[in-house]
């Protein structure tokens, strides 16, 4: 892993999620198969495989500092194009010194990730106005996502970890992004840990090798969304649960 701590230029910027974006790091340890978010190494010169680099906006929360003072309030997602609780945050705390400031100063705060190490900055998020925090999971079995997302945490951690968030009074939702083998399996644990669960389809370029490795090419057909998704529907009516379907 090759860890470079870098000065950025800016932190605070303009997304279609929400209204800003946070990223404190580019790149992210985790180096999920399917991640969308390698086509960062195009705009920053990185020719290492993505999960294998990542920068350190050491100066992150000064900047974000500075330029909430220049800008509108607005919902502000962290973070995008990297896990904001990868493994370095544990040693760097930037994400958690960016909460402060946003929560701080009365930002509506999205956090999303695949991490219990979100668990740490409980006693931010509590005291914000405004803040969800999403737990991203794609399947119900363990071995699954073993085969597709080797270096994140475990299912049963993330899960855990949304229950302590949503009994701690945050509002909480799991996002199943991308729908893989045994997702339909989610609504059913996930009773009483969520508010809701968005349903994405997401792009599976990257980890077609994964599927044909594992002979799960049936699982990346229009035929297994279509199924897997209203079965997610059906699951999410009986367990109680808001279910947000964007694919
Ligand atoms: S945790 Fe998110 S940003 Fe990190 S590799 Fe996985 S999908 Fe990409």
């Amino acid at each position: 892993m090759i860890v470079r701590e870098i000065q950025a230029k800016s932190i605070l910027s303009k997304s279609k999620v929400h209204e800003y974006v946070v990223n404190p790091y580019v790149g992210c340890e985790h180096a999920c198969t399917f991640c969308y978010a390698r086509f960062m190494k195009r705009f920053t010169g990185h020719r290492e495989p993505w999960g294998e680099f990542v920068d350190v906006k050491v100066n992150a929360p000064e900047l974000l500092e500075k330029e909430i003072k220049r800008k509108r309030v607005g919902s502000v997602w962290v973070s995008g194009v990297c896990d904001p609780y990868q493994p370095l945050e544990e040693r760097y705390r930037l994400t958690r010194e960016c909460l402060k400031i946003l929560v701080r100063n009365g930002w509506p705060v999205f956090v999303q990730t695949r991490s219990p190490l979100v668990l740490r900055d409980m006693d931010i998020l509590q005291g914000a106005a405004d803040s969800e925090v999403g737990m991203s999971i794609a399947t119900a079995d363990d071995g699954i996502r073993k085969l597709f997302e080797p270096d994140a945490p475990r299912t049963e951690d993330r899960i855990d970890a949304l229950e302590r968030l949503h009994r701690a009074g945050i509002r909480t939702y799991a996002m199943i992004a991308p729908m893989l083998p045994r997702a339909e399996g989610l609504p059913e644990v996930l009773k009483g840990k969520v508010d809701y669960i968005i349903v994405d389809r997401m792009n599976y370029t990257h980890a077609d090798w994964v599927y044909r490795k594992h002979g799960l090419q049936s699982c990346m057909t229009d035929d297994f969304f279509y199924r897997t998704g209203n079965e997610l529907a059906s699951s999410c009516r009986r367990s109680g649960i808001e279910c947000r379907m964007v694919c």
